[in-house]
């Protein structure tokens, strides 16, 4: 229990929520109900349906013998990838749009950086034929135009967010301000981040992808547990669900990768647990990277989905009781990772995952550790990445 959140929502010292008094009442909603929702027959009837027939879960956990055999231990990867829309985020938005209609609402908005999460929303409203705005930032609308043009298709409608350096950040302020305008709304947050109850209804929502790893790891392995488990973060959601059945079993070693962009020290790094201190962000106290005068500084990261300047509550509360190993992979890393990963087991991962994988090289590893990757997403949105860096 000791990695729940208090009744305020708190992970230690982080957490809580912090927001303005107009959209108290909907938090505050939010808040009364979740638990009581998510937990009811009729949620998890709904959900569990959906993610089996829908998204196409449970997704296996494969044993890359390949990738085994070259870094010397019992390598698992948990096919996150292999889910409808190619990645894990629409575990989160499944079970949020369930919500947003047991709360009676109509109309949903979500923010996006890479566009990843805008799709996930798009899909699950058109899904449900609700009204969805994404807000997303100008700079972004024009390095991702396959996602604005999937949203369109989709039916939402991409709100330009204009202010600042036109990126997440931006896209996320935008967000809440028309939530304040809107208050009849839900805002479908993407990740473990934002005010309580957010982080740990994302975690519970996520949480699937370690529920079927026991399941598929005691078929497998014979054990329920495996030695280590590593995830890629960026605010946190895919770790969070791949560690979460684990959490209190602290023989249970859990790796948090972040990026490291051009390096650590290089000024252009997405590290955050490093670089970072505790701050609030988008409604959360969290560590987060500022400057001196508590402005949020821009994070970088060759993959879209980990450049954020925050992390989770949850995983500030990991790094902080050194629960979690926090480590770190640059660009170069994770490019090298997801070629040798397509090379040797003939699946392309998404940049995001490969940050995951660009780590095994600087474990200590034995032979009969076993180990699960959560391979969060695929890696056709990075075609053109790829193709770039390719010698
Ligand atoms: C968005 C994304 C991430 C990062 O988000 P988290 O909330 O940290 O999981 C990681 N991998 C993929 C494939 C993504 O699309």
């Amino acid at each position: 229990m000791k990695f729940q959140p208090d009744n305020n929502g708190y992970y230690g010292q982080f957490g809580g929520a912090f927001i303005p008094e107009l959209l108290y009442p909907n938090v505050k909603e939010l808040e009364d109900n979740y638990i009581q929702i998510i937990e009811s027959e009729e949620f998890q009837t709904a959900y569990k349906d959906l993610l089996k027939h829908y998204v196409g879960r449970p997704s296996p956990l494969y044993l890359a013998k390949r990738l085994s055999e070259k870094y010397g231990a019992t390598i698992y990867l948990k096919r996150e990838d292999l889910n409808h829309t190619g990645a894990h985020k629409v575990n989160n938005t499944i079970g949020q749009i369930l919500i947003a209609k047991h709360l009676g609402k109509t109309k949903i908005i979500a923010e996006t950086g890479a566009g990843q999460h805008g799709v996930a929303t798009a899909t699950v409203c058109a899904l449900m034929d609700l009204e969805c705005v994404v807000f997303m930032g100008e700079t972004d609308i024009k390095r991702q135009a396959p996602n604005v043009a999937r949203m369109k298709m989709l039916g939402a409608k991409v709100v330009p967010a204009t202010s600042g350096s036109k990126t997440l950040k931006d896209a996320t302020n935008e967000a809440i301000r028309y939530w304040i305008q809107h208050p009849d709304t839900y805002y479908l947050i993407g990740s473990v981040v934002g005010p309580h109850p957010y982080p740990d209804m994302v975690a519970r929502l996520q949480a699937v992808i370690s529920e079927e790893m026991k399941v598929q790891l005691k078929e497998q392995t014979g054990k329920e547990n495996p030695d280590t488990i590593i995830a890629c973060v960026g605010g946190g959601s895919n770790a969070a669900g791949a560690f979460y059945h684990y959490l209190d079993d602290e023989e249970v070693e859990l790796i948090a990768v972040e990026a490291a962009g051009l390096g650590v020290d290089s000024g252009e790094s997405a590290a955050t647990s490093q670089l970072g201190e505790v701050g609030v962000i988008h409604g959360s106290k969290t560590i987060l990277m500022q400057d001196e005068y508590g402005q949020i500084v821009e994070p970088y990261s060759i993959s879209a989905g980990l450049d954020y300047p925050g992390v989770g509550p949850l995983h500030a509360y990991l790094h902080e009781t050194k629960r979690a190993k926090f480590m770190n992979a640059t660009d170069k890393e994770a490019l090298d990772a997801a070629y040798e990963l397509t090379k040797i087991e003939g699946i392309i991962p998404a940049l995001e995952s490969a940050h995951a994988l660009a780590v095994l090289p600087k474990m200590d590893l034995q032979k009969d550790q076993v180990v699960v990757v959560n391979l969060s997403g695929r890696g056709d949105k990075d075609l053109e990445t790829y193709i770039k860096y390719l010698e």
